[in-house]
């Protein structure tokens, strides 16, 4: 039987994998020079946490929840985005209680949500994002925005464009809703069906439909800067005019009001314009929110969060070619020629791995040249050949796959012969043996990754 994967889930292998996990490490490198700290929560959660928090009215909430009951019969969500659970552990754990607010969490994961595949959208995808909890401070907000802006600009991708509106506070909203209602009650019957139960649920929520014929009546619909309380019109043009001092590229877009429910005050958007001009819908977004941490049964605190899927900012740097990345090649490829010459080859290899160098064995026991090949493909710097030979003397025949040298050493040396190689060795590094190696992890200070894992960035 073939089996497939699950309709809008995809493999992230190989090389996209690295460029995945380079991707992620920049994200998290960067959020932790902001002072944020790792957490990291379940995946699947009580499914009223979402219920009282995404909101009733959203799309999320309404038709893309995976939910289903356990075998104790409890309600279960596989989460459809992060900050619910971060705001519930903040809660539970009881952080609101210590002295450093506002607590400042970042995260990276899977999360799901049974949306139409397409384009950028899929049914489970990645997120990396950050929370700031316990804050009502603007600052916070526009320090989300600069560090969203400087995870992108560090990524190399250089035409991000910031979109940005705000919600108001509490009453604000609720008086720009009932002029929504009646603005849009006349209409109603000629919009589409969500959008109708979005005038029940949550009229603000119109703005944001993606139906042409709906959007023609939703640009004539009242301004939300017109309902706005003077605090929030204050709160929003000192968020502004930071960004701009700043030098952060932002346009306002007064229809942007986002998919959750929790959004108060400062909300923004994230998008890319790669070289393709592919279309893949906002690649971050994130906002203000005032009475979630409330709603999850914690005090009366404020926050800020900003989330990436990682699936649409690796798309936008494959198209401007910023995704060259490889596998780290082999230091080491072990071949022994024939059954007999496994076991010491075998015996080497575990050795040579402890040591700290990467080493394969090739256990296929087939030619020479078929062997060479191989350790051609996976990128080897040596090959150690063992053969009949090698064994009565003791000696491994090493053959630099570079320069094509051949020499003969002591089985009992061969540490100490790729100890000082590699040192000599101005293409590898110093990161046998050296605890603070980066590679597969973050660049080093001057900003270069010391493997060969991020292609060219060291030339
Ligand atoms: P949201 O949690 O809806 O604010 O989304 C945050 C980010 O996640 C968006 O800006 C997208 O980059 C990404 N995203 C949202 N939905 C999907 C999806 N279905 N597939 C891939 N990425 C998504």
């Amino acid at each position: 039987m073939d089996i497939q994967n699950v309709k809008g889930t995809h493999d992230v292998i190989l090389d996209e994998a690295n460029a995945y996990e380079y991707i992620e490490n920049v994200m998290k490198a960067i959020a932790e020079s902001y002072a944020f700290k790792q957490f990291r929560i379940p995946v699947i959660e009580n499914s009223n946490l979402f219920q009282r928090s995404v909101g009733e009215s959203s799309d999320i909430v309404r038709k893309e929840m995976y939910t289903f009951k356990d075998k104790g019969e409890r309600l279960i969500t596989l989460r459809p985005e992060f900050t619910a659970g971060i705001i519930r552990s903040f809660v539970n754990n009881k952080l609101y209680a210590t002295k450093d607010l506002p607590v400042k969490a970042y995260y990276v994961g899977p999360v799901f949500r049974y949306e139409r595949p397409q384009l950028g959208r899929y049914r489970q995808f990645n997120q990396f994002g950050i929370e700031t909890i316990g804050t009502d401070n603007f600052y916070h907000d526009v320090e989300a925005i600069v560090l969203g802006y400087s995870i992108l600009k560090s990524l190399g991708l250089e035409n991000v464009k910031v979109k940005i509106n705000t919600l108001g506070d509490l009453e604000s909203r609720k008086n720009y809703k009932e002029a929504l209602k009646t603005f849009f009650e006349p209409h109603l019957n000629n919009m589409c069906s969500d959008c109708k139960q979005r005038f029940a649920l949550n009229p603000l929520r119109i703005l944001d439909c993606k139906v042409e014929d709906d959007k023609k009546i939703i640009a004539d619909a009242p301004k939300m800067t017109n309902y706005l309380s003077s605090e929030s019109k204050n709160r929003f043009n000192k968020v502004i005019t930071l960004l701009k001092e700043i030098g952060v590229d932002f346009e306002i877009d007064d229809t942007l009001v986002r998919g959750l429910d929790y959004y108060s005050q400062t909300v923004f958007e994230f998008h890319y314009s790669s070289s393709k001009g592919v279309d893949y819908g906002a690649i971050g977004a994130g906002g203000h929110y005032d009475s979630l941490v409330k709603e999850i049964g914690g005090p009366q605190l404020e926050g800020v969060g900003l989330s990436f899927g990682i699936e649409r900012v690796y798309s936008v740097m494959a198209d401007d070619g910023l995704t060259g990345f490889e596998s780290a090649g082999l230091d080491i490829y072990v071949m022994p020629i024939g059954e007999a010459e496994q076991e010491i080859g075998f015996y080497l290899t575990s050795n040579l791995r402890q040591y700290g160098f990467s080493c394969e064995i090739d256990l296929s026991n087939s030619k020479i040249g078929s062997m060479l090949k191989k350790a051609n493909r996976l990128q080897a710097h040596f090959a150690i050949i063992i053969g009949e030979e090698e064994i009565d003397s003791k000696k491994a025949t090493i053959k630099n796959l570079k320069t094509q040298e051949q020499v003969k050493i002591d089985f009992d040396d061969l540490i100490n012969y790729f100890d000082k190689a590699f040192q000599l060795n101005d293409d590898h590094h110093e990161c046998h043996h050296d605890d603070e190696c980066c590679c597969h992890k973050e660049k080093d200070v001057d900003g270069h990754h010391c493997c060969k894992h991020h292609k060219g960035e060291n030339e």
